[in-house]
């Protein structure tokens, strides 16, 4: 019996990490990634114990928990530096399991693109659902090279889903809330260094340790 076949639309965290549970599973996947490359944009971000054991679940375990580098305090402060709250990162172990992970959001994708089979990730194809299937009839999803055809589609196309669209018309979309965020990374500035997370009126500041080199900012 043939494998049954899935396509996923968009290559991003989303879209990929089912791509790699999808194929452990024994499925022919696709991944269609509108973006002429996989480029290593975005800083860095947290994963939290729960997206931790969700990658353990994929094989990615080990691999992730040896990029484990924030220990000790983590505060939060009032706009001029004052402490309000403090968090050890061993309390947070002791209560949730594991340890908050600040890594290059780059570093997450190649770590999953890596199990992923050869030629899994097509990138310049944007792709287009045209038929969402049915029990009976299998679903289509067009690129401007050709036509696929899927047991399973993914629609893992970001925030604003062209699929999405496409499936629930009714759905109003995303909302701007207002909020207008910055994040890069940056060299850790000398030793004593504490991350921390500010808040002031509308507005937060947050640096978080990446490793010894390195910080992650958000504001
Ligand atoms: C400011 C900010 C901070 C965040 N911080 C964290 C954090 O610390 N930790 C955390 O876990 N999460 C964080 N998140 C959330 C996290 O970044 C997102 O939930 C996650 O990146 C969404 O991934 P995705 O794959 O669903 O979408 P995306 O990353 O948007 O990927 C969608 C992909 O689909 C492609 N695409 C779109 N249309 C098509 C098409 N027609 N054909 C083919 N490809 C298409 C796009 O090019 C893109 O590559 C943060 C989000 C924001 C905005």
């Amino acid at each position: 019996m043939s494998r049954p076949r899935a396509v996923v639309i968009g290559g991003g965290i989303g879209g990929l990490t089912t791509a790699l549970a999808l194929h452990r599973r024994g499925w022919h996947t696709v991944v269609l990634e509108r973006a002429s490359r996989l480029a290593p944009v975005g800083a860095a971000l947290t994963l939290a114990p729960n997206a931790q054991r969700a990658l353990a679940a994929l094989g990615l375990g080990e691999e992730i928990t040896k990029l484990a580098s924030w220990q000790g305090d983590g505060l939060m402060c009032d706009p001029v530096g004052r402490p309000l709250t403090r968090t050890h990162s061993e309390a947070v172990v002791a209560r949730f399991g594991a340890p908050l992970i600040v890594l290059r959001r780059s570093d997450l994708i190649d770590l999953i693109v890596d199990r992923l089979p050869e030629g899994t990730v097509r990138t310049g194809e944007a792709a287009f659902l045209t038929h969402a299937g049915s029990a009976r009839h299998k679903a289509h999803v067009g690129t401007p090279n050709g036509m696929h055809e899927a047991d399973l589609v993914i629609a893992a196309d970001g925030v604003r889903s062209p699929a999405r669209a496409i499936l629930f018309p009714d759905f109003p979309g995303p909302a701007f809330g207002g909020w207008t965020v910055w994040r890069i990374l940056a060299p850790t500035p000398g030793s004593g260094f504490v991350p921390h997370e500010s808040w002031g009126r509308g507005q937060v500041w947050g640096s978080l340790v990446r490793d010894a080199q390195s910080v992650f900012i958000y504001a």
